[in-house]
């Protein structure tokens, strides 16, 4: 079910700090990924009904246009709840124009997805390419693994092509493995990366009641950790997970151009 809802406010201030703010032009994800906590930071019927309650913000860019002029310019990130290029952005286009919106206000754009519709904005992706980078999750290269998990996701193969096509483009692109699954094919993500030369940014699974798979522990994340950084050592891929301060000083950098 897809309802159109009103908003007050387009940008909010983002808690994490490579970011300044973020841009969620929906609530709900139609992807469906069974470790999803953003569910509990979504409204109740579309928490509740993960995956089938999708609220569409019809005034946002009304609202996104008239913040571009008056806000301090900063990275912001799209999207931070929920993928902002699922089915619904065929027809709403809120992610396009939002984008658009920003680069030429002079914001900078991090986007993360696991949808190739990405690639239908490469025009504007190419065009703000100094000011733009666009992270794919990839948290395993077993379509069958990927099937149980994320339901109704594109495919891993697709998501390495996006990967592939947006790098020969000349945009910034980084691969985002998480949540780290311990028994899933997460070495063979590493192996794309390292044949398509981009940098990794793992993360561990954070366990909310309800969600299908349990925290695994401190010992054996450590584990994990230490299996995944020798592997991207071996391939030749960079690699850094995501509490570690190399994000921040890419922000830093960043900042340097406003
Ligand atoms: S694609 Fe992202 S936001 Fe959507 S259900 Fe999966 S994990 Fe959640």
């Amino acid at each position: 079910m897809i309802r159109e809802i009103e908003v007050k406010s387009a940008l909010t201030k983002s808690g994490l700090r490579e970011l300044d703010y973020s841009l969620n032009p929906y609530l709900g994800c139609r992807f469906s990924c069974s470790y999803c906590y953003a569910r509990y930071f979504s409204p109740r019927e579309v928490g509740e009904r993960w995956g089938e309650v999708i609220l569409v913000k019809k005034n946002l860019l009304e609202v996104l246009r008239k913040e571009v002029k008056v806000k301090r310019k900063g990275v912001v990130g799209i999207s931070t709840i929920t993928d902002p290029y699922q089915p619904v952005e065929r027809n709403f286009r809120l992610t396009r124009e939002s984008l658009k919106l920003l680069l030429e206000g002079g914001f900078r754009v991090s986007i993360q997805t696991k949808s190739p519709l990405v690639l239908r904005d490469l025009d504007i992706l190419t065009r703000y390419r100094e000011r733009v980078d666009v992270g794919v999750t990839v948290t395993t290269m077993s379509p069958e693994e990927a099937r149980q998990i994320e339901p109704l996701a594109p495919l891993p193969q697709a998501r390495i092509e996006t990967l592939k096509e947006l790098k020969e483009n000349g945009v910034e692109v980084w691969m985002f493995l998480g949540p780290v699954i311990p028994g899933h094919n997460f070495f063979g993500v590493l192996e794309e990366a390292g044949k398509i030369g981009v940098r990794v940014i793992y993360d561990v699974f954070n366990y909310y009641p309800g969600l299908p798979f349990r925290s695994v522990s401190k010992n054996t994340w450590k584990q994990l950790e230490e299996q995944i950084r020798k592997m991207c050592e071996e391939l030749g891929v960079q690699c850094h997970s995501e509490q570690e301060d190399w994000i921040y000083e890419t922000k830093r950098r960043y900042n340097t151009l406003f």
